[in-house]
């Protein structure tokens, strides 16, 4: 079968504002949707109200205009799609692939603590029934199955959920919907064929293949960015008060975004001319 027409996103959360690390994820999902000949679309992941800042979705997207970076198709606000993750979310349950957790925290340390293991694994305690707990969170049911998907830059990357991680999250006790649910519900109803994006999220992306095939959705391939450190050799994030990108160096920003995506200066006039020049660049190492 043909493959769709290539379809990128860059899909930020408004938790600051965007950063030199941000910026070289949108550059590289960008070029890498023009080398393809395909769509560069833009979804802004709000909703998490406990650490979204208001009006930093509205900055995020006047930043990236100032870099000649429009998305090709209507915004997507992830807080217009909350009804979209709770009928995912009734689908699995319905299906028996998720099911209701009642346990804390607190009491998942509690049991590692007396059973040993590794306390960032699920132990599967509310698999069969929470014996009459009320019910906090949502979590998929996994297997340990390998999960692999070979990385653009990568190379071949595996994980076995159940000894790994045990059961997921997919809607957190706040009622939110969890991250790893939103981004596989919008990535599939928008079509997304290909996700570039930092090599933070590298270890994310088993979960959310699993959640693909549990939802009947199609797999996009992968290509995961070196990430941008401060000073202190941490990965830069909004979250963490990473500095804003500067306003008045448009030019030195993409510049320094293409050097951190191994690439040499190119020493363009404008934005426009930058990326224009930058396609071919792109499409030579990674494809198009
Ligand atoms: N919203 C996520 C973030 O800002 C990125 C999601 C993704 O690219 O899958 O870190």
């Amino acid at each position: 079968m043909a493959r769709p027409a290539y379809r990128g996103r860059f899909a930020p959360s408004p938790t600051g504002l965007l950063h030199a690390g941000s910026l070289l994820a949108a550059l590289a999902s960008w070029l890498d949707a023009r080398a393809h000949g395909g769509l560069w679309l833009v979804r802004i992941e709000d909703i998490d109200p406990f650490r979204d800042i208001p009006g930093a979705g509205e900055k995020i997207l006047q930043t990236l205009a100032r870099f000649s970076l429009a998305s090709d198709e209507p915004v997507l606000w992830q807080h217009d799609r909350l009804g979209a993750y709770r009928e995912a979310l009734s689908r699995l349950l319905e299906k028996g692939m998720a099911y209701g957790c009642a346990c804390s925290r607190h009491e998942i340390l509690d049991w590692h603590h007396i059973y040993g293991g590794n306390p960032a694994v699920y132990p599967g305690l509310c698999r069969n029934g929470t014996g009459g707990r009320p019910v906090r969170s949502i979590r998929l049911r996994v297997d340990d199955e390998p999960v692999a998907f070979t990385d653009r830059r990568r190379g071949p990357f595996v994980q076995r959920l159940e000894s790994e991680l045990g059961d997921f999250i997919i809607r957190r006790a706040d009622g939110l919907p969890a991250y790893q649910l939103a981004v596989v519900v919008d990535d599939g109803f928008q079509g997304v064929t290909d996700i570039v994006r930092g090599e933070d999220l590298l270890d994310n992306t088993p979960r959310q293949i699993a959640l693909q095939r549990a939802l009947g959705l199609p797999q996009p391939r992968y290509l995961h960015l070196p990430l941008v450190l401060n000073e202190r050799g941490e990965k830069l994030s909004k979250q963490a008060g990473a500095a804003p990108l500067p306003e008045d160096d448009t030019m030195g920003c993409l510049e320094r975004a293409w050097a951190g995506l191994g690439f040499p200066r190119i020493g363009a006039g404008s934005p426009q001319a930058f990326l224009r020049a930058a396609i071919p660049i792109w499409a030579g190492r990674w494809g198009g």
